[in-house]
């Protein structure tokens, strides 16, 4: 074989290696009873992906993790990993790794052996009883910075801990893919940030693609690639979390992912007038409604042209404060600003641009 023709065949073979994806969801569906719960939902996942799904409950996220892991048949539609069509294989077939919400561990086992517990066949037959000295737990404890937790039970440990064994387990198999069902939601906020930044870097580590589950949106903008939106069963925008929290695709999405203030407005050449001022938006003429968010409104000392109103309340967080206006047009806007909490008078003004949403 010439050297052209073998260098052709490599580059074929490496891209086809980086442009399968790591998991595809093709049409999918679920009911129960009369309940749609999942509704045509297609979504491909690139290896080492994190893909966070946001939605609110019972918009279907857990049965759709639950088809993905193979813990429910779909009424129509496929699962591929890789190239492997695995829609009628059973769970325990698939290389899916799904950590529940509670992390659920086995309380009779250790920490390593809970771990050791995950690893593939005869390994986690022959390695409970020595599971601290296996190179492979110590790596995945090592990892999630819980090796000194090895001989502890799980009921001496705390619940960011043993989420954190939890993924340890699951990773122990060597999965393709991780699901994670609402991993956070048990914990306090501080620790629900290390726990995450942790997961998120041990996941990257081992190039591991992964799903997580989440109703709370800057869970899903911090801790995913790309974001998917879901609402009553199916997938209404997919992009990265900048993506999403700056063009959602309709004022409901804008307002589930973050905070948000919408007004109506006309559009006219790419300009829309609102009691807010003019904005500047990516839409054609006509009338409808304004979503900006709010820090991009600046709250400024009562200056002429700009409109204005009356502090009627602040909010404060610590590293930022919302502040309530009450515009002299009668509308309410809030501002979230840092800095100086302002009192009394003052005038509002936009910065950057804005979305904007025909009316039907
Ligand atoms: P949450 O965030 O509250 O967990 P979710 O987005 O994960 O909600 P699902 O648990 O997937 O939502 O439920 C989607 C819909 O399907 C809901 O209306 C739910 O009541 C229904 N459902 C889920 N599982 C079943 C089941 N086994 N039998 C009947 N209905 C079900």
């Amino acid at each position: 074989m010439g050297l052209g023709l073998l260098e052709a065949r490599v580059n074929d073979a490496v891209s086809t290696i980086s442009t399968t994806p790591a998991l595809t969801l093709d049409g999918l569906v679920k009911s129960f009873g009369n309940t749609k719960a999942v509704r045509s939902v297609s979504i491909d996942l690139a290896p080492g992906e994190l893909l966070a799904i946001l939605g609110p409950s019972g918009c279907g996220k857990s049965t759709l993790l639950r088809l993905i892991a193979g813990l429910e048949r779909p009424d129509a539609g496929r699962v591929l990993l890789g190239e492997r069509d695995v829609t009628g294989r059973p769970a325990h077939r698939r290389r899916i790794a799904l950590v529940p919400q509670e992390g659920a561990l086995f309380p009779h086992l250790t920490v390593a052996q809970n771990v050791a517990f995950g690893l593939p066949g005869a390994a986690r037959l022959f390695g409970l009883h020595r599971a601290g000295e296996r190179r492979e737990v110590r790596r995945l404890l090592d990892l999630l910075h819980i090796a000194d937790l090895a001989d502890r039970m799980p009921a001496e440990i705390s619940g960011g801990q043993a989420q954190r064994v939890a993924l340890a387990r699951a990773l122990a198999c060597d999965p393709e893919l991780v699901l994670l069902d609402e991993p956070f939601s048990a914990l306090d906020a501080s620790l629900r940030h290390s726990v995450r930044t942790d997961i998120r870097a041990t996941l990257r580590e081992l190039g591991v693609a992964a799903i997580v589950v989440t109703h709370d949106q800057e869970e899903a903008l911090s801790l995913a690639d790309r974001v998917a939106v879901m609402q009553a069963g199916r997938i209404v925008q997919v992009g990265t979390p900048d993506e999403v929290y700056r063009s959602p695709v309709d004022s409901g999405i804008a307002e589930f992912v973050g905070h948000a203030v919408v007004l109506p407005g006309l559009c006219v050449a790419g300009c829309v007038s609102s009691c807010l001022g003019d904005i500047a938006v990516d839409a054609l003429d006509g009338a409808g409604s304004v979503m900006v968010r709010p820090e991009q409104i600046l709250v400024l000392p009562p200056t002429p042209g700009l409109p204005s109103g009356q502090v009627e309340q602040v909010t404060f967080f610590g590293h930022d404060a919302d502040v309530h206006v009450r515009l002299d047009s009668g509308e309410l806007v809030v501002a979230r600003i840092q800095g100086d909490l302002p009192r009394g008078r003052v005038s509002l003004q936009v910065r950057g641009s804005g979305c904007f949403y025909p009316a039907a």
